[in-house]
């Protein structure tokens, strides 16, 4: 179990003494006053750092704060222990024959969920498992949307977490947290999004980060795959079998994880039997011959299996993968970074990958501080952020966590996205 230190309650005997001490002696601020009606209490949070005081003062005599002042005196009353999963949390402790208060978690503050664990299991503290609210709502069920002769269907491999920073080079996390809120480790939740282009043939482009990551790293990216592609495929009655063609808007880790898959006797191996895989070129030789900076990204195991086996096809700029389905580099991201047009009886979609990774990165200098070439990402973007208003493009965000499809509209200079799926 992962824990981290929510809070610290403490019960207040006489308020204006706690702040004597809290705030005008240690120099901290005080938030605004929280009133807990059901409990007769108030909650005056105090943050130090990620975590916080709670000083807890009764509101009326029969309070349970009020009990404990009377009982034992103001001090120490309970910590809380934020867990990514309480339910998981409380089988866990159960399991080990923890005594617990509350056997099932219940409705605590702004949306989380609570349980405390008896003091007697807990060598005399009072502790409490909070499980904070989901922050970004999330979307993942496989849609089918048609273009002309085409049927799109957007697909989810789950979610994975990246540096928020990371995620918006330049741009101060006070503009972009309020559109995707950072959580404790400053990560920030994302899709992974493959989408099937299904014509005469059935395209997949792009696999998430698929199954073959190790414990550690699955940690570090917060990597959650309890709905992945296979349930996806499966929503969309279709099995790894069907897949004719699968192709790659670059080869970092959570675009062709999913490529490759282990087999039982531990090799690894092209994880659609019957699929040619197409990759770009340069993008092939860039990935195969890593530097310092983008090392991490490139995992051999996700795309050098499929050279060995035979079934990979390189193509160049340009190239087109099957009828009405392109390659146009983008570049900026990586040197060779492609976004994926498709188009059919005067209709347009585009898979835009790492160029346009969510929604929120639809304004021109909105740009992933991963890009090895920010300016050249600036170029593309601007230009192509124009023809797709212009054009009423429908643009598949592979990395946005709450929305999968949607086109650019503009107003007064703003640009904002108007969700289809
Ligand atoms: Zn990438
Ligand atoms: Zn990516």
């Amino acid at each position: 179990m992962k824990a981290r230190l929510d809070h610290i309650g403490i019960a207040v005997q006489e308020l204006d003494q706690a702040l004597a001490f809290y705030r005008d002696a240690l120099g901290l601020e005080i938030e605004a006053p929280e009133e807990v009606t059901s409990q007769r209490v108030r909650a005056h949070f105090i943050p130090v750092g990620e975590s916080a005081l709670e000083l807890l003062e009764a509101t009326a005599p029969d309070s349970a704060i009020a009990k404990y002042v009377e009982k034992r005196g103001p001090g120490l009353h309970h910590i809380t222990l934020r867990v990514e999963d309480i339910e998981a949390a409380l089988a866990t402790l159960k399991g080990k024959g923890v005594r617990l208060i509350d056997a099932a978690a219940r409705p605590g503050a702004e949306g989380s969920l609570v349980a405390f664990i008896h003091p007697s299991a807990a060598h005399g503290v009072l502790v409490e498992l909070k499980q904070a609210e989901e922050r970004t709502p999330r979307f993942h069920a496989a849609t089918r949307v048609a273009l002309g002769g085409f049927d799109l269907i957007t697909l989810s491999d789950g979610y994975f977490h990246l540096d928020g920073g990371a995620m918006f080079g330049t741009v101060p996390r006070t503009l972009w947290q309020k559109r995707l809120p950072p959580d404790d480790r400053n990560r920030i939740t994302l899709g992974l999004r493959p989408l099937i282009v299904r014509g005469d043939r059935t395209m997949l482009i792009d696999a998430g980060c698929g199954d073959k990551m190790d414990a550690k790293s699955a940690d570090i990216y917060g990597l959650d795959r309890g709905y992945h592609l296979d349930h996806a495929l499966a929503e969309a009655g279709l099995t790894v079998d069907d897949i004719d063609i699968v192709l790659a808007s670059h080869l970092h880790f959570d675009h062709v994880g999913g490529f490759t898959a282990r087999r039982e006797d531990g090799s690894i191996g092209p994880r659609f039997p019957k699929a040619r895989y197409v990759a770009h070129r340069g993008e092939w030789h860039d990935a195969t011959h890593p530097h310092e900076r983008n090392r991490a990204s490139y995992l051999q195991e996700n795309f050098v299996p499929l050279m060995e086996a035979g079934v990979l096809d390189l193509v160049d700029d340009d190239a087109e993968v099957m009828p009405g389905v392109t390659f146009r580099r983008s570049g900026g991201h990586t040197q060779h970074h492609q976004v994926v047009m498709i188009q059919s009886k005067g209709e347009t979609a585009v898979f835009t990958a790492d160029m346009l990774p969510t929604s929120t990165h639809v304004p021109d200098a909105w740009i992933m501080g991963y890009d090895l070439y920010p300016m050249e990402t600036l170029t593309f973007k601007r230009a192509f952020t124009r023809e797709a208003i212009e054009r009423d493009y429908l643009i598949f965000f592979e990395h946005e966590p709450s929305l999968a499809a949607g086109r650019i509209r503009e107003s007064g200079g703003r640009r904002s996205v108007e969700r289809v799926v």
